[in-house]
C-alpha cells in the first residue's frame, strides 16, 4: 500500500482564499508586523513568504528588517510602538535573534493580544489550560488541520511526538490532548524511539534530523505528519525518510509541501482573529 499524500500546499491555499474573501469585505484591513533583526538566510525566506501572503490575502502588513547590530533596548522600543499602533492587529519577532538580545524578554514584551506567533506565556497558558483564544500557535495548529483532512477522527488515537521544543512539539502535544488523542512525547533522551512511534496511529516529527524516522517504525496505517525543515546540499528534506515511510503509512506530509504553508496560513487567521478580537 502507498499511503495518501496531504497536499498541505492546497490545504494552506484554501484557508488563505477563505481568509481573502472576508477581507475583500472589510474597509478597515487586518495589519499584520514582521520584526527581522539580522540577516538569517532562512529567516529572511521566512519573513518574505509572510509578506507576500499578507499581500495576496489584502491585509496591512509592514516589514520591519533591522540591522545586526540593534540593540535590545531599540528592539523593546519597537514592539512597544507595534503595541500601541493601532494599523497593526498582529506581529512578531523572527526568530532567532542574535545572541546579544534576550529572547525571553522579547517574547514577554509583545501585548499577548497581537502575539500571532502564540509565542508569549499568557497565550501558551491559556492552550495550556484549555482556554478557548483565537490565537493558536501556527505550526502546531498547521499539523492539526493537515491531521484532521484525511477525516479520520482524532478522539482515542494513540499519537506520538517527537520533539519537545516550545515552538513545535511541546504546543502539538496539547492540542493532540485537545483532540483527545493519548500522546507520548519524545526527545533526545527517549530510551527505544523506534518502538515508541511504532504503536502511533498519529506520528508528529519535529527533531531536525534528515530521515530519523523511517519506515520500519511507522504502524501500518499511521498519519505521519513532518515538520522537519533540513537543507541537504540546498534542498528541503523532512525528518522522516519519505520513500520508506510512505510505502507504510497511510497518509503522510511531503517536505516541501506540507507543514510549511500551513504555518504561515496559521499566521493569517490568528492576525484575522487578533482583528476580530475572535
Ligand atoms: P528544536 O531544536 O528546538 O527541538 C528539537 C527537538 O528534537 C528537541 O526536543 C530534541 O530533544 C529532539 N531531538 C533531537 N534529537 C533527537 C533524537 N535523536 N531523537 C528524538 N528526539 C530528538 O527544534 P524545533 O522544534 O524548533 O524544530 C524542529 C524541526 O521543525 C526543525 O527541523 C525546524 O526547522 C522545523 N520547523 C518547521 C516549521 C515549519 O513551518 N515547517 C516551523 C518550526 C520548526 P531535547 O529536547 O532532548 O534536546
Amino acid at each position: 500500500m502507498t499511503a495518501q499524500i496531504i497536499d498541505g500546499k492546497k490545504i494552506a491555499q484554501n484557508i488563505r482564499e477563505q481568509i481573502k474573501t472576508e477581507v475583500a469585505k472589510m474597509s478597515v484591513k487586518p495589519g499584520l508586523a514582521v520584526v527581522l533583526v539580522g540577516a538569517d538566510p532562512a529567516s529572511q525566506v521566512y519573513v518574505n513568504s509572510k509578506e507576500k501572503a499578507c499581500q495576496e490575502i489584502g491585509f496591512y502588513s509592514e516589514v520591519h528588517r533591522l540591522p545586526e547590530t540593534t540593540t535590545e533596548v531599540e528592539l523593546l522600543a519597537l514592539i512597544d510602538k507595534l503595541n500601541q499602533d493601532p494599523k497593526i492587529n498582529g506581529f512578531l519577532v523572527q526568530l532567532p535573534l542574535p545572541e546579544h538580545i534576550n529572547e525571553e524578554k522579547v517574547i514577554l514584551a509583545v501585548d499577548p493580544a497581537k502575539d500571532v506567533d502564540c509565542f508569549h506565556p499568557v497565550n501558551t497558558g491559556k492552550l495550556f489550560n484549555g482556554i478557548a483564544a483565537g490565537i493558536l500557535p501556527c505550526t502546531p495548529a498547521g499539523c492539526i488541520e493537515l491531521i484532521k483532512s484525511t477525516g479520520v477522527a482524532l478522539s482515542e488515537k494513540d499519537a506520538v511526538v517527537v520533539g519537545r521544543s516550545n515552538i513545535v512539539g511541546k504546543p502539538a502535544t496539547m492540542l493532540l490532548l485537545q483532540n483527545n488523542c493519548t500522546v507520548t512525547v519524545c526527545h533526545s533522551r527517549t530510551k527505544d524511539l523506534a518502538a515508541k512511534v511504532r504503536q502511533a496511529d498519529i506520528v508528529v516529527a519535529a527533531v531536525g534530523k534528515v530521515g530519523l524516522i523511517t519506515g520500519d517504525m511507522i504502524k501500518p496505517g499511521a498519519i505521519v505528519i513532518d515538520v522537519g525543515t533540513n537543507r541537504v546540499n540546498g534542498k528541503l528534506t523532512g525528518d522522516v525518510d519519505f520513500n520508506s515511510a510512505k510505502e507504510i503509512a497511510g497518509f503522510i506530509t511531503p517536505v516541501p509541501g506540507g507543514v510549511g504553508p500551513m504555518t504561515i496560513a496559521m499566521l493569517m487567521q490568528n492576525t484575522l482573529n487578533a482583528f476580530l478580537k475572535k
